[in-house]
């Protein structure tokens, strides 16, 4: 029995190893030229550059990959803890140090607002309660029926998840500053925290059971193990194989058609790549009635992301690993973002510094760096060919009057990566950076389905699926599909019981 996975991001990657555990011949065919998807890295004049996630919740998820294939992920790929979590940056230069340590917390909502102590307490409790209902126990689970969802509709009230992240922590928190440092979570998953439902609040204590970590010699040494693992079982990565069509015949997913007008017959497809785009332009609008163009089109999808990756000749050691500078607004930047879809002189930034906990990143004495901001995605109707010059130049003149001074003088080289480039080479819908946008009305069963309701034997996997983006949201995503997907022998028996039938 043959699989074919069409993208390598952290979904296809987990589902590939899973179902090649499962006894299935694996294809994973990945149209860019190295594997990873947004978690892509590449090398630049000594530099080595993690394109996208940097941060890693849950680190377990990744180790059972490994662990479920008889291996120690250790020998693979090595984690480690960051301290602090964040160092956030307000406009008026104030910081505020996140991390696990509850006495640290504490001393740092202090600095800020005594009375708000005792607030923050009771928000951590609030959010354990959603982690343990909503990453524990829903995050794993399919989302297939309208029941499923109807099931848990009694706890979600219960937990308050008709309110916004934002909504939530202004329940508990006062002061101005803290409600953006406990509610800015959901746009590391797309959402807009003041619409992203409360049930988002559990990144919060996901961060706090696991720590955030790392990994040595960054996100490569995650992604090259585990490409090494699934090639180790007698998986197959093919590079540069772009799938232009999946081969529906009598109802059922029998392959590919690639780009090339070659076709990979198979038993079974699961898509990593986009969710929009996949059911857009590689399924044939009559084997798809659940998911015309129009309804697609109605759904909403999340921001995007201007991200610029540079290095300089000199070490910034003040610097922490992750910094997040807020920008002068907050709710407005939001607004503009997020509904207004418009792109505004201000912004607030992420900055990754990843020297700062592995000096092997860069050439001694060197800086490695990428700053990111949340941008509209292109409904917006930025030119970005026209815009991305004068964007950088904004986003560098306020890194060298916060965190990097003298930046250009020390800058040896740079590559930057606008909404285009994630429609273009991530062919992903409207150059959206997290699929869909993280709302109650696009979340568990109305997210993306991990398994075509239209077409036998399709599958989907990754952010634009249950439970959503981010890794955990991803990894939690593959083992949602492998446990809809039956092993090769009761595969078989299920298609021959149905070939009798007919
Ligand atoms: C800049 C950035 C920073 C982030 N930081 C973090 C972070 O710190 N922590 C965190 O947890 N999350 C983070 N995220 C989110 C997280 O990276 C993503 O949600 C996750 O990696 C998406 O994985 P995925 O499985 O959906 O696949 P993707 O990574 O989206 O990969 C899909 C793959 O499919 C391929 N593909 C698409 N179409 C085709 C086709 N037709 N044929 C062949 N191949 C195709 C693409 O080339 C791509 O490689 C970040 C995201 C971005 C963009």
């Amino acid at each position: 029995m043959r699989a074919i996975v069409i993208g390598s991001g952290f979904g296809g990657l987990a589902t590939a190893l899973r179902l090649r555990v499962k006894g299935y011949e694996v294809l994973l065919l990945e149209r860019r030229d190295k594997p990873g998807g947004r978690a892509y890295v590449f090398e630049q004049d000594g530099f080595t550059f993690d394109a996208g996630p940097t941060i890693i919740t849950a680190p377990f998820l990744i180790e059972e990959l490994f662990t479920m294939t008889g291996v120690k992920a250790t020998d693979y790929a090595e984690l480690f803890a960051v301290h602090p979590f964040y160092r956030i940056r307000f406009d008026d230069g104030e910081t505020f140090d996140y991390s696990g340590d509850p006495a640290a917390m504490r001393a740092e909502i202090a600095r800020f607002s005594a009375a708000d102590v005792d607030g923050f307490d009771r928000f951590l409790r609030v959010s354990r309660a959603i982690f343990e209902k909503g990453f524990l126990e829903l995050g794993h689970v399919p989302f297939l029926e309208p029941s499923s969802m109807i099931r848990i509709i009694p706890s979600l009230m219960r937990l308050q998840c008709y309110r916004s992240v934002l909504g939530l922590v202004k329940r508990y928190i006062r002061n101005e500053k803290l409600r953006q440092v406990f509610s800015f979570h959901p746009l590391l998953v797309g959402g807009d925290p003041r619409h992203a439902p409360a049930i988002y609040a559990l990144i919060c204590y996901l961060e706090r059971e696991w720590g955030v970590h790392y990994a040595r010699g960054g996100m490569a040494a995650v992604v090259s193990g585990l490409v090494r693992r699934l090639e180790e079982m007698g998986g197959t990565l093919r590079l540069g194989s772009t799938v232009e069509e999946i081969v529906v015949r009598d109802g059922r997913a029998r392959g590919v058609r690639l780009e090339d007008g070659g076709v990979e017959e198979a038993d079974l497809v699961v898509c990593n790549s986009d969710y929009a785009w996949t059911y857009m332009n590689l399924i044939r609008p009559e084997d798809r009635p659940s998911h015309s163009d129009r309804a697609l089109r109605r759904r909403r999808y999340s921001m995007s992301l201007f991200l610029i990756y540079f290095g300089t000749n000199r070490t910034c050691p003040d610097l922490a690993h992750h910094t997040i500078l807020l920008g002068p607004r907050y709710e407005g930047l939001l607004e503009d973002i997020f509904r207004k879809h418009r792109l505004a002189d201000d912004f607030s930034l992420y900055l990754h510094a990843p020297t700062r906990s592995d000096s092997g990143l860069a050439p001694p004495g060197h800086e490695c760096f990428y700053v990111l901001a949340p941008v509209p995605n292109l409904l917006s109707g930025t030119d970005w060919a026209s815009t991305r010059a004068r964007y950088r130049d904004a986003i560098y003149d306020h890194l060298e009057r916060t965190c990097v001074p003298g930046l250009r003088e020390h800058l040896v080289t740079e590559r930057l990566f606008t909404p285009d480039d994630f429609r273009d080479t991530l062919l992903s819908h409207l150059g959206a950076a997290f699929s869909f946008e993280p709302t109650l009305a696009q979340s568990a069963y109305f997210r993306g389905h991990n398994k075509c309701p239209d077409i036998e034997d399709l599958y989907f996997v990754g952010a634009g699926t249950h439970p959503g983006a981010g890794l955990p949201g991803v990894l939690s995503s593959a083992r949602v599909t492998d446990s809809l997907i039956s092993a090769p022998a009761e595969a078989t028996a299920s298609s021959e019981r149905d070939g009798d039938a007919a």
